[in-house]
């Protein structure tokens, strides 16, 4: 939290200064698309000072993003280098707080500009163990912060956080609402462009959120790409998601039947580094299985080693064990990640795979999305719980990640866009 006499103190600040020790755009490489897919192009993604005074710029050898400081934070355009035009201009981010309208790049006089400043971004990608090791991973990425604190109650800031990784024709961005005030805040509204707020996670665009003290909201990222003819596509999954999560492309097969004896494992076409599936039939309860689970699953996991593959798991969400108030959409349905059922689950699952040498594990099922069930943490609105779910499971693929377990879901990535395009 910034304290007030600091937050006055920098009104009217050159932030042009923060970028200073930045290389000038002019010297920002320019690589072929070909040679940035060959993986040839390692560490390009930078911050530069931008061609004016007014303007930082993020840039990757394939696409430069420019960003005006004069309209803080404000887009200027993303332009795939090789088209040498004007590039695209993204859509105005806007949010309403406590009532009043708030637009980044915009006049917002009820809000002083606090910094701006690039980062690096290696931490978000810094796994540890993934099954297998032939990969140029992680990708680095750079980005520039753009933060705002409010006139009318201390302690409240937005911060909007432009991203963009290495090779990729696309930049991200991050809105994050930190409530350090002493008063409840709240969002009652987000958009951007035609298309809403450009997230799969909540539909829409009224969140009707109440912060309270001391709370922090992340909204989910939005991504935008550039495509072979320079033209804006909101999300684009597909061509970023072998990049920024080369595992999601390792092939899986399930067993056949469960149990298993060892000539259904030698069975299946699977190559070496390849992943066997232990069948959602086989109904484990993850969180607390029994000695006669994990016998089942070390005789397939010693099959899989001999054979050189990876021990993998299917998982239907619909059979984590819980009540009919833990579910979203009645029996059956998936648990709300924040019910007991929900928090006991996520708690026990990652220690369990891991004994049992399991390290992929494939979601099947819908998501827990939009709840509505009393008692589940702060869920305020069906929009609220659905950003939440969201990012309980994401935060879970993170977890995975950083002990050697790799969870994968149609719908949501550790890393990325999550829209299918
Ligand atoms: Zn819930």
């Amino acid at each position: 939290m910034v304290p007030v006499f600091l937050v006055l103190g920098m009104i009217g600040q050159d932030f042009a200064k923060s970028f200073e020790l930045y290389p000038a755009i002019s010297t920002a490489p320019m690589i072929s698309q070909a040679d940035a897919d060959s993986l040839k192009a390692k560490s390009l993604a930078k911050v530069f000072r931008g061609s004016t005074d007014n303007e930082v710029a993020l840039d990757n050898g394939v696409v430069q993003f420019r960003m005006s400081l004069q309209d803080f934070g404000k887009p200027i355009f993303l332009q795939r280098k090789t088209d040498g035009n004007g590039g695209v201009v993204l859509p105005a981010l806007s949010l309403v707080l406590n009532g009043e309208l708030f637009v980044v790049g915009g006049e917002n006089p009820r809000w002083v500009r606090v910094g701006a400043r690039g980062q690096l971004f290696s931490k978000p990608f810094d796994v540890r163990q993934i099954p297998q090791t032939n990969y140029v991973w992680p990708p680095r990425g750079m980005g520039v912060r753009f933060m705002w604190a409010s006139r009318d109650y201390s302690g409240l800031m937005v911060e909007m956080t432009y991203q963009m990784v290495d090779r990729e024709p696309l930049v991200s961005q991050k809105v994050t609402v930190r409530n350090g005030s002493n008063f409840p805040v709240r969002i009652s509204s987000i958009h951007q462009g035609d298309s809403g707020y450009p997230s799969g996670v909540f539909t829409g665009d009224q969140l009707n959120w109440t912060l309270r003290p001391n709370r922090v909201v992340e909204l989910p990222d939005g991504w935008f790409r550039l495509d072979g003819q320079g033209k804006l596509v909101v999300s684009g999954r597909k061509q970023a998601l072998n990049s920024l999560m080369p595992w999601s492309v390792l092939k899986g097969q399930a067993l056949g039947s469960w149990p298993v004896d060892t000539k259904n494992v030698n069975g299946l076409k699977l190559k070496r580094g390849e992943v066997i599936l232990i069948p959602t039939e086989s109904k484990i309860p993850w969180s607390v299985p029994e000695q006669v689970d994990f016998d089942a699953v070390r005789l397939v996991a010693e099959a899989a080693k001999k054979s050189g593959l990876v021990l993998g798991a299917e998982v239907d969400l619909g059979d984590i064990p819980g009540e009919l108030a833990d579910r979203v959409g009645g029996s059956g349905s998936p648990v709300c990640w924040h019910s007991f059922a929900g928090v006991f689950w996520r708690q026990n699952v990652l220690a369990n795979w891991k004994r049992m040498g399991i390290q992929v594990v494939e979601l099947k099922g819908e998501l827990p999305s939009r709840c509505s069930q009393a008692g589940h943490g702060e869920h305020q609105t069906p929009n609220q719980a659905a950003i939440e779910n969201h990012f309980a499971m994401r935060d879970l693929m993170r977890q995975g990640l950083s002990v050697g377990i790799i969870i994968r879901h149609p719908d949501v990535t550790a890393y990325g866009p999550d829209q299918w395009e």
